[in-house]
């Protein structure tokens, strides 16, 4: 048979056991920890989780893997759930690891009767010490040779609580010389007299990630247990759970994380963030959340074509930022209505346009889809354009409104600009200029040309509203590098929020809020303004004070920059 070249190798692994009948179906998971909002890298795994089990008519569960009990929450729970919602998946059934608790213990005293785990008495220290090196073997720990009965009664006592914090370990009884150090006789479960978010105070034993992770898998008949690359040497150990205690083969899988330059994924990171107030909260929209995304204008199928777009990689690799820009503005290029919206207003009165006067003229929503039609924008005398989009005297190149330069008005008129009126300090506060009434609708019936074409408002129907610009969170591309005595917060870049508060917008923008999807979660409405890039409406936007947030600018700038 030809092979199929545009197969990923976890696409080559699953058709191959599916021809081999070594499965009917698949059964993929996604197991986050809910000790934080889900970001960016997450949802690398999740389209891919959820993508693989979508193409091969498979299923994906949702697993949380709260076995960490002090850092988790049912505030992460739920934003979790949203994430994955929002982004368009659906899981087969959620799941708890902590729901697997008890039979997790059971299996731990079956390996206890077999010989294969012993309660350690040795502190956290002289079992790290005992450990070894990659160059040296581990030695025995003084407790290795328990009897199966004493190690029986010590771990009931565990679970009993008879013991403090730190004070026991159950171990794997494997090797202590093993090549592979993940081998010698791992913890499968620390003494934590913690509150867990769902079993409250019921254990006082929590299994390690190594002991809960593949067992759990096997509980639910994952076939296959797709994780990063880091888990490869615990890959071993995931297989002699599973086969000592001879239950349902799962099967790990690594790929290589997602990693993108200018921010950070560790959610130990992102909430550091959060909790010492460098970004507004988890949903920030420079956050590399999901949330963050969603607040930022990103659209679900945005983030699934960046995703799709990277592809599966078995080494590690960084991903430029401005490839899940590009999939934002390919996606909102064809969504996305046009609107006219000044961000840096100035003054500019048409001095021969009859005063009082209001035409109504007509704009198309989206070049790129006939199917939404058209819109009436008011024009009148006095309009708003940018501040920069204005200079007295400019140089040849500069293809916008000068003084005796003519240029387009979009949808309306031809306009000269005639003459400034300038305050004490010499900034222009009024732009005075001319119209040819015979160029309505944007052409000239004797075929002159214009370079530049402008947006506008009308100031007298202009609405109101506040605008928040965002660059990159990080001014350098691994901000996790800092130097000696620096932290990743120093790597911050301070501009990265600019408010706008006096922006003017066309009518049509009045009624902006945000929506209700229809998978029922609220995201903003999102909307390109003209030459300015794209915008959405914010959470923080109500019908008397509109908010709007950029979600990227039209073209990548950052490439100009960079090209000089
Ligand atoms: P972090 O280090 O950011 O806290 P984590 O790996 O501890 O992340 P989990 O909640 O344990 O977070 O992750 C859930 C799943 O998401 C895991 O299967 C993990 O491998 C995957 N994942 C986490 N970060 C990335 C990433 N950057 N790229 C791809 N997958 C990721
Ligand atoms: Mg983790």
């Amino acid at each position: 048979m030809e092979e199929n070249l545009s197969l990923n190798f976890l696409e080559e692994i699953i058709e191959d056991g599916l021809n081999k009948g070594t499965y009917k179906s698949i059964l993929t998971r996604f197991p986050p920890e809910p000790n934080g909002y889900l970001h960016i890298g997450h949802a690398k795994s999740i389209c891919l989780n959820f993508g693989l089990a979508k193409k091969y008519g498979g299923k994906t569960n949702l697993r949380f893997d709260d076995t960490n009990p002090v850092k988790e929450d049912t505030e992460y729970v739920d934003s979790i759930q949203q994430d994955i919602r929002w982004l368009g998946f659906d899981w087969a059934a959620v799941y708890y690891a902590s729901d697997y608790f008890e039979q997790l213990y059971e299996w731990a005293v079956v390996l206890i009767k077999k010989g294969l785990a012993y309660v350690d008495d040795q502190t956290q220290e002289e079992i790290r010490l005992g450990r070894g090196t990659v160059t040296e073997p581990g030695k025995n720990s003084p407790y290795r040779n328990r009897s199966i009965e004493e190690n029986l009664d010590l771990f009931e006592r565990m679970r009993k609580g008879e013991f403090e914090d730190g004070t026991k370990v159950l171990r794997a009884k494997i090797d202590m010389a093993h090549p592979n150090m993940q081998l010698r006789d791992p913890i499968m479960y620390r003494i934590l007299h913690a509150n867990h978010h769902r079993t409250g105070d019921k254990w006082c034993i929590y299994p390690m990630y190594d002991y809960a992770h593949g067992q759990s898998d096997s509980i639910e008949h994952i076939t296959h247990s797709i994780c990063t690359l880091e888990f490869d040497i615990h890959r071993p150990l995931y297989d002699w759970f599973i086969e000592q205690l001879g239950i349902f083969p799962s099967h790990q899988y690594e790929f290589a994380r997602l990693n993108i330059n200018y921010t950070v994924m560790s959610k130990r990171k992102l909430l550091q963030l959060v909790k010492e107030g460098y970004v507004s909260g988890w949903d920030d929209p420079r956050m590399p959340t999901i949330c963050g995304f969603r607040r930022r204008g990103y659209t679900p199928e945005s983030i699934r074509n960046f995703c799709e777009d990277i592809g599966v990689a078995k080494r590690d690799n960084i991903i430029d930022y401005v490839r899940l820009e590009n999939s934002l503005r390919d996606h909102l290029n064809k969504v996305a209505p046009r609107r006219m919206a000044v961000m840096n207003p100035v003054k500019l009165v048409i001095d021969n346009y009859p005063e009082g006067q209001t035409e109504m003229l007509t704009a198309i929503n989206n070049p790129e889809n006939e199917a939404d039609g058209t819109r009436q924008v008011p024009f009148s005398r006095e309009l708003y354009i940018e501040r920069e989009d204005f200079m007295e005297e400019a140089p040849k190149k500069f293809f916008r409104l000068s003084l005796g330069r003519e240029v387009r008005l979009r949808y309306a008129y031809f306009v000269t600009a005639q003459s400034v009126e300038k305050d004490a300090e010499g900034n222009i506060t009024c732009i005075h200029c001319t119209y040819d009434p015979a160029t309505r609708g944007g052409d000239a019936p004797d075929g002159r040309k214009v370079k530049g074409t402008l947006h506008w408002v009308s100031a007298q129907h202009a609405i109101d509203a506040e605008v928040r610009m965002f660059d990159r969170l990080f001014a350098t591309e691994a901000p996790d590098e800092a130097p000696e005595g620096k932290t990743f917060l120093d790597n911050l870049n301070p501009d990265s929020l600019q408010v706008l508060k006096n922006c003017k917008l066309e009518p049509a923008l009045a009624d902006a809020h945000m929506v209700v999807n229809d998978r029922g979660i609220e995201e903003p409405q999102r909307f390109q303004f003209e030459r300015m890039g794209y915008f959405c409406t914010d959470r923080d936007s109500t019908p008397e004070h509109l908010v709007f947030n950029r979600s990227c600018s039209l073209k990548d700038t950052w490439a100009k920059i960079s090209q000089g």
